[in-house]
């Protein structure tokens, strides 16, 4: 089986990702922090497996939060070896102020932990960049730029390649399907090419 796993700090609009993508009901706008388990759901040949929302925020304690963080990581380092892809998804337009509030305080944004992270276990990491509805066109690239500068990329987001600009609310998701499919294509292919 292979697995993909779809993270994101609570209220990125994972939920209604996952619901626009694979047609399912996963539920929306549930507390935050509440699950801490991560949910399971089929689509196509692949495992989904919805990661609980992480971060810190009104109503969840810094040790709940703590705590999620760390399930999250551990779950994904004992399924390392079936987990192919991570979607991280976050908001956009809010990611960069959350950044800087980290930067202030010397620390590093779990979002950009994370993606280290998956790139050490060879994960494919891929960055559902949401809530693009609420950035005027002509400002999508420039942002998109800083983004990829603030994940560790030194080229334009285009060419990193794991940049998916989607708005989940109107199921404006197709830089993310295709760069998923993308993905899933080199990899059914050298899972063939090992045989040889
Ligand atoms: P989750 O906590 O990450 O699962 O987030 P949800 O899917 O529950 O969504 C959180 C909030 O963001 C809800 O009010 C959604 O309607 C809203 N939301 C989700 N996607 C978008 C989007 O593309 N644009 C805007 N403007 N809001 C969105």
């Amino acid at each position: 089986t292979f697995e993909v796993i779809f993270a994101g700090r609570s209220n990125v609009g994972k939920s209604t990702l996952l619901n626009k993508l694979t047609g399912e009901n996963v539920r929306v706008g549930k507390r935050p922090g509440v699950t801490l388990k991560p949910i399971h759901l089929y689509y196509d040949d692949f495992l989904i497996t919805d990661m609980p929302g992480f971060g810190f925020m009104s109503g969840v304690t810094p040790e709940k939060a703590e705590d999620v963080k760390n399930k999250i990581v551990s779950y994904i380092e004992d399924n390392a070896d079936r987990i192919k892809i991570a979607v991280q998804v976050i908001d956009g337009p809010a990611f960069e102020e959350i950044v800087e509030r980290w930067d202030a305080r010397d620390e590093i944004p779990i979002d950009l932990e994370l993606h280290a992270f998956l790139l050490e276990l060879n994960i494919i990491p891929v960055v559902a960049v949401n809530k693009m509805d609420k950035v005027r066109d002509d400002e999508v690239d420039a942002m998109l730029d800083r983004i990829a500068e603030k994940f560790g990329y030194d080229s334009p987001w285009k060419e990193c390649g794991c940049f998916a600009p989607v708005c989940a609310r109107d199921g404006q998701i197709r830089p993310l399907t295709s760069l998923l499919k993308n993905e899933i294509h080199k990899m059914k292919r050298d899972d063939l090419f090992k045989y040889f």
